[in-house]
């Protein structure tokens, strides 16, 4: 492709046009053309051809583990997220899971210390799937950095945690966990999915941040994705925790990541992702779709104006239901106060906004139920990130199997409505929510 952008200090706007592609080096076109082909013709030297398996030069070879499409997708993701480079893969959920295994040892006692306020699949990843696998989850309290530290020993692999966590809305105190994760050389993992462009965990000190692209990324509700990025600040160089980091790894050939990015142009900036390439996404063949990744950079071209429509709309509604009186109370990171407020005002970039998702409580599970069934433009969906407004009953829906106390550990009760607020014209969306509120 001609006159590619990887320049990371072109403004975000920009890069979510311009980054990584001008034009089709064959025919000009300017849309980013979908590569729909599973494979790549193995033409020329075939020494060269086997250096592309072996890692020892760039080249394309499946589209399992790599796609022109894809690859576009990844490097402009990289520019606007202030990253070295990131890897798309086919959801949020396998961009979080990849993200993590690749750090493990495969040796027993690797370990994760992870956020209690988590959404509710990444909650079952790490405490049952990982656990099966042989990989300890154990729950930390954003709300107190220091348990964070407690839990760790030379056996954890990161913490992890979600900027705003959905659907609590508990902020992540990035900040504060990255100085303790860099004193002990721990690398901070964090889901960013309910805030791009409003957070760049890479200034906070986030090693490696995961999305479910399937959200505001892609923004329409069509398309399934996930993008993990590498920012590029955390060498993986203790043996202890990370020896497939640091010595030869035998689920690619004995190959030594670090020395192997050396060689390589395009997929030279992150060892990590590399490794998590030729091996996890290879080998679990959690792949996107170049059509997926071609509705993903479509997604990306509005991604900051649809973002700050979200906000700005978002900011009017907390207002509206904080005013009311069925409402008993209101989360919102732009309301928050304390230390949630401090903790916010860190991770936001108040330009764009606080994020569009609001949870509010009501006096019960009925009224919960009554407010649902009652509205009328607002989509009952357990989704987030749409153009249109989605809401849901975490107890009516996501969370009917969660024992009470859990749920309500986690911070969701009875009368918990989740609202993720879209483009709509917000008079709209407020005549919806009081037509809801006025049944209650
Ligand atoms: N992370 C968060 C915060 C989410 O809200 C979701 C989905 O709702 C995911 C990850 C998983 O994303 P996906 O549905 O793309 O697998």
């Amino acid at each position: 492709m001609s006159r590619v952008i990887h320049d990371n200090n072109i403004s975000v706007e920009t890069a979510l046009l311009h980054a990584g592609y001008r034009h089709d080096p064959i025919t000009k076109a300017v849309a980013v053309p979908i590569y729909q082909t599973t494979a790549y013709e193995l033409d020329g030297d075939l020494s060269r051809i086997a250096d592309i398996y072996n890692v020892k030069n760039d080249g394309f070879t499946y589209t399992r583990i790599i796609n022109p499409t894809t690859r576009i997708l990844e490097q402009r993701y990289a520019v606007i997220d202030g990253a070295v480079d990131a890897l798309a893969v086919a959801s949020g959920q396998a961009a979080t899971f990849i993200a993590l295994v690749n750090l493990c040892s495969g040796r027993p006692g690797d370990n994760i210390v992870v956020s209690k306020y988590l959404y509710g699949n990444s909650w079952n990843l790490l405490f049952n799937t990982f656990k099966r696998l042989g990989v300890e989850a154990r729950s930390a309290d954003p709300r107190e950095p220091s348990s964070f530290e407690q839990q760790a020993d030379n056996r954890t692999i990161a913490f992890f945690g979600e900027i705003f966590s959905n659907p609590c809305l508990i902020p992540l105190p990035l900040r504060e966990l990255s100085d303790i994760g860099r004193r002990l050389g721990i690398p901070i993992v964090v889901d960013n999915t309910t805030t791009p462009l409003v957070c760049h965990p890479a200034k906070l000190g986030a090693s490696i941040t995961t999305y479910s692209a399937t959200k505001y990324i892609c923004g329409h509700g069509t398309t399934l994705g996930g993008l993990m990025t590498d920012n590029g600040t955390f060498d993986f160089d203790d043996s202890v925790r990370f020896p497939l980091f640091n010595g030869p790894d035998e689920a690619h050939g004995g190959i030594l990541w670090r020395e192997a990015v050396k060689q390589l142009d395009d997929l030279s900036r992150s060892p990590c992702l590399l490794k998590a390439r030729m091996t996890w996404l290879r080998d679990t063949g959690a792949a996107i779709s170049p059509f997926s990744s071609f509705q993903l950079i479509q997604g990306l071209e509005t991604l900051h104006l649809r973002m700050q429509r979200h906000c700005e709309n978002a900011v009017i509604v907390a207002d509206f239901l904080q005013r009311h009186p069925k409402v008993r109370s209101v989360s919102y990171p732009g309301l928050f106060t304390g230390q949630d407020r401090e903790i916010t005002d860190e991770l936001v970039d108040v330009h764009v906004g606080y994020g569009a998702m609001i949870m509010f409580e009501l006096d019960s599970e009925a009224a919960g139920r009554t407010f649902i069934q009652n509205i009328k433009l607002m989509y009952h969906v357990s989704n987030v990130g749409d153009v249109r407004t989605l809401v849901t009953h975490p107890v009516s829906t996501t969370h009917t199997s969660v024992p009470k106390t859990q749920r309500e550990a986690a911070g969701i009760f009875d009368g918990s409505i989740r609202l993720c607020i879209g483009i709509e014209n917000v008079n709209d969306v407020i005549e919806d929510i009081k037509r809801g509120l006025d049944a209650v």
